[in-house]
C-alpha cells in the first residue's frame, strides 16, 4: 500500500533515537515536511545528515518555558507524534521523587503541553489534524521495576481519551499506539536480561521482540552501543536472536 503525506507538516518528539527517529524518517520518505524535536543535538545532526529535508529542534521537553519558545516558530502542524519518553527503572520500594517527577514531566506533562501548542493552531486554522501519542502495553500490564513508567503510560492513555473527546469537534483525531517491547535503547534497558525477557517473550505469539531483522533499524549512538555490548558481555553475552 502506498501512503503519501505529501503537503503535510509532521512534528515528531523524541526523534533523535529509536521509534521516534524511525517515525520521522518514515514520514519524510512518505513526503511529509518533518520537524524533529529532541534534546541531544548530536542526534539531530546525524538525523539531518541522513535526511536533509528534516528540520531539527533541540529542546528538553521537560522544560515548559523552553518548549514554548522552541516551538513558537515551527509553523502550522498537521500531524503530531508525541513519542518522547523516559523509562527510569526502579523497584517500587526504591522509587525516588526526582525520577518520578522526570518521568511524569516528559511522558505526560510534555505530551499535554506540545499537544496544546499544536492543537491551538489546528483549531485556529480550522484545518483539523491528527495527534498520535506513543503509549505502551505498560499502561495496562504490571511490569516489575516499571511502577513509575507504567503509571505514566496509564495516565497517558486517559489523557489521550480526553484529548480525543475535546479535540474531536475541531476535526482533530487523537489516538494512541501501545507497542510491546521494541529493541531500541529503551527496550534494551528494560529487557536485555534473558531471564526477564523470557517472561515477556513467552506471551508474544511471534516469539520475538520488535525492532530487528526486518523493517527499520533503530538508531543507537556508537558509544552507547559499545557500552551496551560491554554490559551484555559482562552479564554473559546474551543477546536476543536475530535482533539488531
Ligand atoms: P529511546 O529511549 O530509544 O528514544 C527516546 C527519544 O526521546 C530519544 O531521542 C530521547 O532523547 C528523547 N527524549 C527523552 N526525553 C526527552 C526530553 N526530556 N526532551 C526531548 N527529548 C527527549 O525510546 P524508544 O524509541 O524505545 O521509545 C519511544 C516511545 O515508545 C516512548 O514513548 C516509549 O515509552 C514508547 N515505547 C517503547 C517501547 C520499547 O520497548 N522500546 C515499548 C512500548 C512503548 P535523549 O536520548 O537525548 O534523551
Amino acid at each position: 500500500m502506498e501512503i503519501s503525506f505529501e503537503g503535510k507538516h509532521a512534528l515528531v518528539t523524541g526523534a533523535g533515537k529509536g521509534i521516534g527517529r524511525a517515525t520521522a524518517l518514515a514520514l519524510a520518505r512518505c513526503g511529509a515536511k518533518v520537524t524533529a524535536v529532541t534534546r541531544t543535538q548530536a542526534d539531530l545532526n546525524s538525523l539531518v545528515q541522513e535526511c536533509a529535508s528534516i528540520t531539527p529542534v533541540c529542546v528538553d521537553l521537560a522544560d515548559w518555558g523552553a518548549t514554548e519558545a522552541a516551538l513558537q516558530d515551527v509553523g502550522p502542524i498537521d500531524l503530531l507524534v508525541n513519542n518522547a519518553a523516559c523509562a527510569n527503572l526502579q523497584p517500587f520500594l526504591e522509587v525516588t521523587p526526582d525520577k518520578f517527577d522526570q518521568a511524569f514531566s516528559v511522558n505526560v506533562k510534555a505530551v499535554l503541553h506540545v499537544s496544546q501548542i499544536v492543537a491551538r493552531g489546528m483549531k485556529a486554522r480550522g484545518s483539523g489534524g491528527s495527534i498520535v501519542n506513543v503509549s505502551s502495553q505498560a499502561s495496562q500490564c504490571a511490569l516489575r521495576d516499571h511502577a513509575v513508567y507504567c503509571a505514566t503510560k496509564g495516565a497517558l492513555d486517559m489523557l489521550t481519551k480526553v484529548m480525543a473527546l475535546e479535540l474531536g469537534p475541531h476535526q482533530i483525531r487523537v489516538n494512541s499506539v501501545n507497542p510491546t517491547v521494541v529493541m531500541t535503547e529503551m527496550g534494551r534497558l528494560g529487557w536485555s536480561d534473558p531471564e526477564k525477557a523470557k517472561t515477556m517473550m513467552c506471551r508474544i505469539p511471534l516469539g520475538r521482540f520488535a525492532g530487528g531483522g526486518r523493517g527499520e533499524q533503530y538508531f543507537i549512538p556508537a558509544e552507547r552501543q559499545e557500552q551496551h555490548d560491554q554490559r551484555s558481555h559482562s552479564t554473559g553475552g546474551w543477546r536476543l536472536p536475530g535482533l539488531l
